[in-house]
């Protein structure tokens, strides 16, 4: 037993052996703190007998917390769906989903996967009322491509767009239920519109929540033996699509961020816990929040297990932005997903630079390298080195 476990289970106890604030340094404590604790535990290894254990200055955390100068919408401005029964909200129509069509129009946010049944359904429905449903205007020029067989090349009837439509990111029924659907997870870069708070529709029933439910598996924080630190299992199988959990911290304003670049010991180092909120950042929204730059939540003081999870070349998970209240865009949640079945007991990895493709070519030139910072992930897609 290592010291911290050591003093959590003789001196943490109802004994009042130890004080308030010993405890609240405990990470054991905290997260046996959190709601789903019985349920859905957190648990800390280090079988490897470096001795090491997680940073002293490290808190435990459920939610992000917001910082000076990060504010969320006033209520007046809050925005929430009037969807009366919980079918609803799968559909266009549907308050939450209103901006889903406009938002996904990157040219990689369809990619060359095969669509799954779902979408086949919705590629059905769309040639049946000659529209064409939005993911799907990528395809266009690949020839033999599925919507060609199925969706005739003029005569959309744009108005059609207020018929009903599956527009939300999930599938709604089946053994797949409540997973990312084939045309999210292909590649795709398109942001997640949840129901939330402020919506008519019930939290348990409603089935577009996933996110907002929260994490539903139990994870590992580990020691790795090969030199990365700790790294994150997770307890039970997932599959493909299957939400994993949030990346928590503290959402900072870019100055501060850019205050902590430089206070770091290492400024290359804290770029590994620090993520910009920029999904929806353009400097010409009507939105000032949303002009840039934008905000950035920073996970190596304060965040969940997911802050352990190491960086892979070739990841089992992606982050996607997940946005509630269409109010609150520039503090949009990072929400990870499995992106292929994962084993029990498996590592689970994202790829930090996942989408940055200057950085990911930089990664891949002889003089630039040597100012970057060496990956270690070891698979065999490796780039080399991160940023
Ligand atoms: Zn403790
Ligand atoms: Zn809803
Ligand atoms: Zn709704
Ligand atoms: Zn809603
Ligand atoms: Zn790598």
């Amino acid at each position: 037993m290592d010291i911290v476990t050591e003093n959590h289970f003789f001196s943490h106890g109802s004994d009042q052996r130890s004080t308030p604030g010993q405890r609240e340094d405990c990470h054991l404590c905290q997260i046996r703190a959190f709601k789903t604790h019985r349920s859905l535990p957190i648990t800390i290894v280090n079988h490897t007998g470096d001795g090491a254990v997680l940073p002293p200055k490290f808190r435990f955390t459920e939610q992000s917390i917001l910082r000076d100068g990060v504010t969320p919408a006033a209520n007046e401005f809050r925005y929430g769906c009037n969807c009366e029964d919980e079918e609803s909200c799968m559909y266009a129509g549907c308050g939450c989903l209103d901006e889903v069509a406009g938002s996904d129009s990157e040219p990689d946010d369809v990619a060359s996967d095969e669509p799954d049944e779902e979408d086949l359904e919705i590629l059905q429905w769309a040639a049946s009322t000659q529209e064409r449903p939005s993911w799907a205007n990528q395809r266009r020029s690949r020839p033999g491509s599925i919507d060609d067989a199925v969706v005739p090349r003029t005569g959309y009837d744009t108005d059609a767009r207020s018929r009903k439509k599956k527009r939300f990111a999930y599938h709604s029924r089946g053994a797949k239920a409540g997973l990312l659907r084939g045309s999210m997870l292909n590649n795709s870069r398109a942001p997640i519109y949840e129901c939330h708070d402020g919506c008519l529709c019930s939290k348990d029933g409603c089935p577009n929540r996933i996110v907002e439910r929260g994490r539903q598996v139990p994870l590992q924080i580990f020691r790795t033996e090969d030199r990365r630190g700790w790294g994150v299992k997770t307890m039970r199988p997932l599959k493909r699509g299957q939400f994993v959990d949030c990346y928590f911290g503290e959402v900072i304003t870019a100055d501060e961020a850019e205050r902590r670049r430089h206070h770091a010991s290492m400024a290359q180092r804290k770029d590994v816990y620090l993520f910009a909120l920029d999904k929806f950042t353009d400097p010409t929204s009507r939105d000032p929040r949303l002009r840039g730059p934008p905000l950035e939540v920073d996970g190596e003081f304060t965040s969940g297990p997911t802050r352990f999870i190491n960086h892979s070349c070739e990841p089992n998970l992606r982050i996607f932005a997940r946005v509630g209240d269409l109010a609150d865009k520039h503090i949009h949640d990072l929400a990870l997903f499995a992106v292929k079945d994962i084993e029990k007991g498996e590592e689970l990895t994202f790829d930090y630079v996942d989408g940055q493709e200057e950085i990911e070519n930089n990664a891949r030139d002889a003089a630039l390298q040597v100012e970057m910072t060496k990956c270690l992930c070891g698979s065999k897609k490796c780039r080399g080195y991160l940023w």
